[in-house]
């Protein structure tokens, strides 16, 4: 086909997705992805660009035009072997990555191609195959399983090496099973997907704590390389008073209970979670919306608080729109002063911000107006104003770390310690999937390239 033609054919196609009033009693997930037709209607609006700007605002490079072009043709199965190449989790980034700031927005074609959705019916209407790999004889050790040592493992594992995963929870995928609720993500996804992982020969260890049950020198001596993407999973606190009444959580609790405990199951798994009447959030990015859309399935009314304005909000405008969808009530220019209550919380005290000149980060700063204090009443208040790399493993080796703790590295992910390399949250603090799934990746290329020089 033409581009004229694509051009005069050029229908955007949209997943389905659950209703609001129905969405909010389940965990199940609300998008449904494409169909086959939707999908190869979707790829066959793809302009096939003699310069794909697309692929220039991939973190991975996976060769987006390509793949499209597959599906078009349906060649399923081509479509995922030319994902994988860059991207051991493309059911996951199908779901979870911003691509309306990355491949989507520099995608020259009206409506813009919905390149994260045909990413998604790949992953999960083509065949993985894993095929004989020639063994290098080297080993090496990655600490963590979310994307960033999934990726980096699946990469050693495919160019011959014998690759250990360590993590320290029960469950390996980090964020993409611990923290991104099972409505956005659906564990199933991400568990077929470290089972390919499995496939390609990674082992992953799990309850291994390191820095805890054995350091990193201590892994040092039996692996020819460490990879260190322990992620940013500790999370920051507002420091005013009342934080440590009951039933004020962090995010990263809150959404550890419900999605690795699996407490909004309660009493079908054991880990409990209080079924709050009112909860206010507080916070503005996913990690914010996720935890204040998992409240309002366990049926409390919920606000979320943010010092900025919408426009300023870092969460993704979808999953905004979803929360909005769900009832969410959004208040916006409003910052925390304490928390209320004597064993349990009952209320927030708030103040009211205007925005100034901006700040280093570019977004303008959010400044208090003087006598504008007010309070909500609340019988739950969950704190989602970000996280950072957790100390331990610096423990038991001592790398270089930079001002908010994280791991320094060069462009090499080598850190200051020899056959030590990082990457992922732990060393640019929290990011995105694909980001982590990139560091992964290129530190595996380097890793495999030092240890073969030797
Ligand atoms: P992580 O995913 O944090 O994984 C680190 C792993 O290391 C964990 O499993 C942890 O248990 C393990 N570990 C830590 N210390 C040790 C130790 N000492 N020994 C052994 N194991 C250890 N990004 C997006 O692109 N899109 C989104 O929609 C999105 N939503 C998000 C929602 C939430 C709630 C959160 C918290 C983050 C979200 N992010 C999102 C960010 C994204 O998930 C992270 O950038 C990404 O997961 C980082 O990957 P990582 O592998 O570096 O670390
Ligand atoms: Fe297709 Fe858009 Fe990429 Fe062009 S920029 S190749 S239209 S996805």
């Amino acid at each position: 086909m033409h581009a004229f033609e694509k051009i005069m054919k050029n229908e955007e196609q949209r997943q389905k997705e659950q209703n609001p009033e129905e969405r909010i009693h389940n965990f199940d997930e609300v998008s449904f992805g494409y169909t086959k037709e939707q999908a190869v209607k979707e790829a066959k609006r793809c302009l096939q660009c003699q310069l794909p700007l697309c692929e220039k605002g991939c973190p991975a490079g996976i060769s987006i035009k390509k793949f499209i072009n597959h599906i078009a043709c349906e060649e399923f199965d081509l479509a995922l072997k030319t994902i994988l190449e860059k991207n051991s989790l493309p059911g996951v980034c199908g779901r979870v990555c911003p691509a309306e700031e990355q491949c989507k927005k520099s995608c020259i074609s009206r409506p813009k191609i919905n390149i994260e959705l045909l990413e998604r019916f790949a992953a999960e209407n083509a065949k993985k195959i894993v095929k004989n790999i020639k063994k290098t004889g080297k080993r090496i050790a990655v600490v963590g399983s979310g994307p960033a040592g999934l990726a980096c493992g699946s990469e050693l594992a495919l160019m011959g090496n014998e690759v250990v995963v360590y993590e320290a929870l029960h469950k390996p995928g980090g964020v993409l099973t611990y923290g991104i609720p099972e409505f956005r993500l659906s564990k199933k996804i991400v568990m077929d997907e470290i089972n390919y992982i499995k496939r390609l020969g990674v082992s992953i260890k799990l309850n291994s704590v390191v820095g805890k049950l054995f350091g990193v020198d201590e892994l040092l001596k039996k692996y020819d390389a460490v990879f260190i993407a322990t992620g940013a999973g500790l999370p920051y606190f507002l420091g005013i008073d009342g934080e440590n009444l009951s039933n004020v959580y962090s995010a990263n609790e809150f959404l550890t209970r419900n999605n690795l405990m699996k407490a909004y199951k309660f009493p079908e798994y054991t880990t409990p979670v209080k079924k709050a009447k009112k909860t206010v959030v507080i916070g503005g990015g996913n990690v914010a919306v996720d935890a204040a859309r998992v409240a309002k399935r366990l049926g409390s009314d919920v606000t979320l608080i943010y010092r900025r304005s919408r426009a300023e909000m870092p969460a993704r405008d979808k999953e905004i729109k979803h929360a909005e969808e769900e009832g969410i009530k959004f208040m916006f220019l409003a910052n925390p002063l304490k928390i209320i209550g004597k064993d349990d919380v009952e209320g927030i005290e708030c103040i009211r911000m205007r925005l100034g000149k901006p700040d280093y980060s570019g977004r303008r700063m959010p400044l208090p107006v003087k006598g504008s204090e007010f309070k909500i009443a609340c019988d739950q208040v969950i704190v989602a104003i970000g996280q950072g790399p957790n100390p331990l493993i610096g423990k038991t080796i001592s790398l270089n770390t930079g001002k908010k703790r994280n791991i320094v590295v060069d462009t090499n992910y080598q850190t200051s310690i020899k056959n030590v390399f990082a990457g992922g949250d732990i060393i640019t603090g929290s990011a995105t999937v694909i980001k982590a799934i990139s560091d992964g990746k290129k530190a595996a290329k380097i890793i495999d390239e030092k240890l073969k020089r030797g």
